[in-house]
């Protein structure tokens, strides 16, 4: 991991490429806070940080003012409190019996997920005392969180037990990103009566996606993820944000191919000219998804578009299958000095939108920044 604080990253010889952008990192935050309005931004710091880095992220956000950190679980919430030492730690998949000195010892916030959740948390705080949690309502994902009825009657349980004392209601959308589905609103309604019935304690809803339905939505904290690292929140709008990680790989040959040859696995790369190919040095180890494969490569029922990369100023459209070292490009298009050996080519970035890719692959920009892998170098830099 190279740290440097210039725009322009110092790299080794490595054959692929991660430049991570703090200065948009920190800069997309700050818009979802704007966007917030009154509430304050969290920042989302599960997954190593969305794939980008769990310490950079950290540092970054912390400076720009978060002080409300949510992960998956308590060991992510360890490595994160050396970074963050004032924060609110969240984490998401809350505690269990066995874990939960974890949490004592971390200052570590549990999400209190489930009635059987609450009872490990309750039997935990009767030997310790005081500790703060969360409650995480169900209102129709199905997924995590106490049900809007088991929560209300616990909101009015004259006998809750003195120590405890939730510092936040939350509940998480299932549909944010289709702004039209009904069961956005069906969400807000049942969350505004939970919220409403536990008087004095914050509440928190929306995700990234959640934060571009509006004011309603918004309530004391949001918790915007995926829009700070860069990605596509709503669908069908365009993404106001700006790129955070460009993934670049390196060109190891390039290959004359004659009208009528094939090229890769399953000859899956079929010529109708004469082409030049680039053999690029990446492939679905390091989370570039056997699923982008362009070239009329059949993976499920539909025919996948494929992907592109970018060199010198040309989208170059992928070819045949992704393997797991390794990818093709052609560069027939591009003048024969502007695609050599040793050249790297833009997966994705500011000319390849990490959307589009993943798009031609079937899946989503969370999923190709979670899946990068560790044979990337990874530079950050920190533009304006
Ligand atoms: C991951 C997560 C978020 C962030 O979601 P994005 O879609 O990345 O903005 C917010 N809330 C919860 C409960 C999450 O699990």
């Amino acid at each position: 991991m190279t740290l440097s604080k210039h725009p322009s990253p110092a790299f080794t010889a490595a054959s692929n490429r991660l430049t991570i952008d703090l200065g948009a990192l920190a800069d997309n935050w700050r818009r979802m806070g704007a966007l917030s309005g009154s509430a304050r931004a969290a920042a989302v710091l599960k997954a190593n940080a969305y794939g980008i880095g769990l310490k950079p992220a950290a540092e970054t956000l912390y400076a720009a003012g978060a002080r409300d950190f949510f992960v998956a679980n308590a060991e992510e919430g360890a490595a994160l409190r050396p970074i963050v030492p004032d924060g609110k730690i969240y984490i998401l998949a809350g505690l269990w019996p066995g874990n939960e000195q974890l949490f004592f010892d971390n200052n570590l916030i549990p999400i209190v997920n489930s009635s059987e959740q609450l009872d490990v948390f309750l039997s935990a705080l009767s030997q310790r005392g005081d500790h703060p949690c969360v409650l995480h309502i169900d209102t129709g994902m199905n997924r995590l969180g106490l049900g809007a009825t088991e929560a209300l009657a616990l909101a009015g349980d004259a006998a809750r037990p003195a120590g405890f004392s939730p510092v936040l209601v939350m509940s998480h959308l299932a549909c944010a990103d289709d702004p039209a589905h009904p069961l956005n609103c069906r969400q807000l309604e049942s969350f505004q009566v939970v919220a409403a019935a536990f008087k004095g304690v914050e509440s928190s809803l929306a995700n990234s996606a959640g934060v571009h339905l509006g004011t309603d939505y918004h309530f004391d904290l949001t918790r915007p993820g995926i829009a700070v690292y860069g990605g596509e929140a709503v669908n069908g709008v365009p993404n106001p944000m700006r790129p955070v990680v460009k993934a670049q790989a390196r060109i190891l040959q390039i290959r004359r191919v004659a009208t009528g040859e094939t090229a890769s696995y399953g000859a899956s790369a079929q010529f109708a000219r004469d082409s030049r190919v680039a053999i690029v040095a990446v492939g679905y180890a390091d989370g570039y998804h056997r699923s982008v494969s362009g070239g009329g490569v059949t993976l499920r029922q539909a025919t996948p578009s494929g992907a592109f990369g970018f060199l010198n100023g040309m989208k170059i459209p992928h070819l045949g299958r992704v393997t797991m070292d390794l990818c093709l490009f052609d560069v027939t298009d591009l003048p024969e000095d502007a695609a050599r050996p040793g050249d790297y080519i833009e997966l994705f970035g500011e000319n390849i939108a990490i959307d589009d890719v993943a798009r031609a692959g079937g899946t989503i920009g969370y999923e190709m920044l979670t899946s990068l892998g560790d044979r990337y170098e990874r530079a950050y830099i920190e533009s304006a």
